[in-house]
């Protein structure tokens, strides 16, 4: 249940004064649909509107404040021109400007010879100063009314920049005092004050200090967001960790099998991780293990190692793979290994209908079937298993903190071991995976020839097209990859569909161009992706689905188009698609330019290393935390206040207090634990909560 104390902030936005169900919608576009989240959007900036001494100093082209003598109105001789009031003071003139603006009300607000200050943007017309609209005018009496600092809002089309103020300052009326969940010695320490005062400040800012990343006031509210957001985690791995699971303990005599027929030998980081997921699995506790590796670093041999090892123990594993083709692939590749070690695996997906499906089910309900492949339609409906050991998840992104959560919440025990090829900057793989173990392939297996990475406009694309050719012809497949399709309204954009017809018409029938776009049917995209791996196409168009991806050794060369619009993170996710084999391979970065200085040094990025953690802590440099690697998109948490760059040194603080914290109290009850669980469900991150007893 929800602390009482935070209820008044936990109200649709028209219960602010002034906001009615037109503006609240329009709020909610830019910080969301409660009184607490328009208390959570910090202002981008703030506005000097104290007074200025005189016309004289005053320097044009900011917002100014100025205190003047009303001079003169004048009319427009046209209509369709401005009125100007013509205002001075001992040092000059200013003219006012208004366009369309009723004659009376001008007179009321503009009497010849009073005394009006006025603030707005002041400007520099043919040698004269002029202020057109201004943003106030009172009269020197109520000087005391205009705020002297402003912030500044986030806004969009029709949200007045008063009426977003006037909002942010009803919701800071409804913030209560709260209890201190921070470590006293840490609130000392950093001289921070306490929650309320330091919402007050972010709201009403003393001057651009205050709303920057090294304020104490932004650091300390950046701490609530990133501390809350661990202590989850953390809570959620000492429930976990308390929970009985099953230990699976193989003998390695299967495994032993497998290794003989490899023709390689698995690298160090591999060796590395297997060893620390047997010694996982082998524990009485429920694993819950994340593999992060670089696409073609050799995740799927790992898993292969894991799922034999819980078949050696009697136990039946599952790995999930977020496309058929994807299953499929795997179990196409590993089945023989598999079967030479006694063991026998399935593919079970939506396409298995009739009495083949019926026969699968009952393999796996059985327990003949060792190891079954599909996606996440193998956790649905029919599925039985007679004794599932291990669950194994490929490409993590689509399995976020949510699904382990419930998976947790449901008490299952089965092992679980999500891979992931996402490459994450430190600070932000421990918010979004600080509740899981974490193992590493931070080595490529060796022989992989560097990917070569050329940067060109858009206007060469004959001769990249010559180029596609070529490769081609050698027998080499080329991936062409296009900005999605939905984005429909940036017109300046080549669809991917419009692509695979200048290829087709260029090449004719000499060079099979296949498409898969994000809008086509399930069936249709497997179908042309199998079609591409299976060699039959030499060219694939495509949208970024294929960033999930297939693997297909002779592809030797990526076309990225409107490379520009794609994060650091991402180019270098596509790029690993090729020179998985021992061919030579080029990465093609098409340009529309000019380029700016950020996209120049993404190119520099790209060619300098192909290493992704490298990669990732630069886009995280390059973009700021909320953009990197498209947070919405990777199911990485997304922060408000708090900054993964700036505020990287608060994460390991945090990390520690918040784990510290656990210990000692891991059923929050003693003042602080109170204290945390408001913070918890102030940061909404209350979902943890339920994991207590008392929750
Ligand atoms: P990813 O981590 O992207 O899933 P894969 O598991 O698909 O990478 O491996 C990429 C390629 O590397 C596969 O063709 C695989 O057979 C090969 N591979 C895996 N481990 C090794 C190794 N130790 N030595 C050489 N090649 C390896
Ligand atoms: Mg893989």
């Amino acid at each position: 249940m929800r602390p009482e104390i935070l209820n008044p902030l936990f109200v649709d936005l028209t219960a602010l004064p002034g906001v009615g169900p037109r503006l609240a919608a329009l709020i909610g576009k830019v910080a969301g649909p409660r009184a607490l989240d328009v208390l959570m959007t910090a202002p981008t900036g703030v506005v000097d509107r104290r007074l200025s001494a005189s016309i004289g100093t005053a320097e044009p082209g900011t917002i100014t404040t100025l205190r003047v003598r009303v001079d003169k109105r004048e009319r427009p001789e046209r209509s369709r021109r401005p009125h100007r009031i013509i205002c001075s003071d001992e040092t000059g003139f200013l003219t006012l400007v208004y366009f369309h603006a009723k004659e009376p009300w001008l007179a009321a607000q503009f009497p010849e010879g009073a005394e009006r200050i006025v603030s707005g943007k002041l400007e520099s017309v043919y040698g004269g100063l002029q202020m057109a609209h201004p943003d106030y005018v009172a009269d020197p009496e109520e000087l005391d009314e205009l705020p002297d600092m402003e912030p500044v809002y986030p806004l969009t089309a029709g949200l007045a920049p008063k009426v977003m103020r006037k909002a942010a300052a009803g919701a800071l009326e409804r913030a209560p005092e709260l209890p201190e969940w921070i470590d006293q010695e840490l609130v000392s320490r950093e001289d921070w004050s306490d929650w309320l005062s330091a919402i007050r400040t972010l709201h009403a800012p003393r001057g651009k200090e205050d709303l920057g990343a090294a304020s104490p006031v932004r650091k300390r509210l950046a701490y609530d967001e990133i501390f809350t957001n661990l202590l989850a985690l953390a809570l959620i791995r000492q429930r976990r960790s308390e929970r009985k699971g099953r230990a699976l303990m193989g003998d390695g005599a299967r495994w032993a099998e497998i290794e003989k027929r490899l023709p390689f030998a698995l690298t160090g980081a591999q060796a590395r991780s297997v060893a620390e997921i047997k010694a996982d699995m082998a524990r009485e506790a429920q694993m819950v293990r994340l593999l992060q590796g670089d696409v073609g670093s050799g995740k799927t041999m790992v898993a292969l190692a894991a799922m034999v090892a819980a078949a050696e123990a009697g136990a039946q594993s599952a790995l999930m793979a977020p496309t058929e083709i994807l299953a499929r692939q795997h179990e196409e590749g590993l089945r023989e290994l598999i079967e030479a070690a006694g063991l026998q695996s399935v593919i079970l997906t939506g396409r298995d209908k009739g009495r083949e499906r019926e026969a699968k089910l009952a393999g796996i309900r059985s327990g003949y079937v060792d190891i079954i492949f599909g996606t996440h339609a193998l956790f649905s409906g029919d599925v039985e298993f007679e004794d599932l050991g291990l669950v194994v998840v490929d490409e993590q992104h689509r399995f976020g903190v949510r699904q382990r959560l419930a998976l947790t919440e449901k008490g299952a025990r089965t092992d679980l071991l999500v891979m992931t090829a996402t490459p994450i900057p430190r600070t932000l793989a421990l918010s979004a995976y600080g509740d899981m173990e974490v193992s590493r392939l931070d080595e490529k297996p060796p022989g992989r020839k560097p990917v070569t990475t050329i940067a060109k406009p858009t206007e060469a694309l004959d001769d990249v097209m010559a180029a596609v050719g070529r490769a081609a012809e050698r027998g080499e497949q080329v991936y062409w990859v296009c900005p999605r399709v939905e984005a429909e309204d940036a017109g300046d954009l080549i669809a991917a569909e419009e692509r695979a017809d200048t290829l087709r018409a260029y090449f004719g029938d000499s060079v099979p161009i296949g498409l898969v776009h994000g809008k086509m049917p399930g069936p249709e995209k497997d179908a042309v992706m199998a079609a591409f791996y299976e060699r039959q196409l030499s060219v694939l168009v495509a949208t970024t689905v294929i960033e999930v991806g297939v693997n297909a050794p002779d592809a030797t060369v990526m076309v990225i188009e409107n490379a520009e619009r794609f994060g650091l993170a991402q180019l270098h996710q596509l790029r690993g698609r090729v020179g998985r084999g021992s061919k030579p391979a080029t990465c093609l970065l098409l340009y529309k330019g000019p380029l700016g200085e950020t996209a120049k040094s993404r190119i520099e990025t790209l060619r300098r290393t192909e290493d992704g953690f490298e990669i990732a802590e630069e886009d995280l440099a390059l973009r700021g935390a909320g953009d990197a690697l498209g947070a919405a998109q990777s199911g990485l948490p997304r922060f408000r206040i708090a900054d993964a760059g700036a505020h990287q040194s608060l994460f390991d603080v945090a990390a520690d207090d918040a784990r510290l914290l656990v210990d000692q109290d891991p059923e929050l009850e003693t003042e602080r634990g109170q204290a945390a669980r408001i913070a918890l469900y102030l940061h909404e991150r209350d979902a943890a909560i339920k994991l207590l007893r008392s929750g």
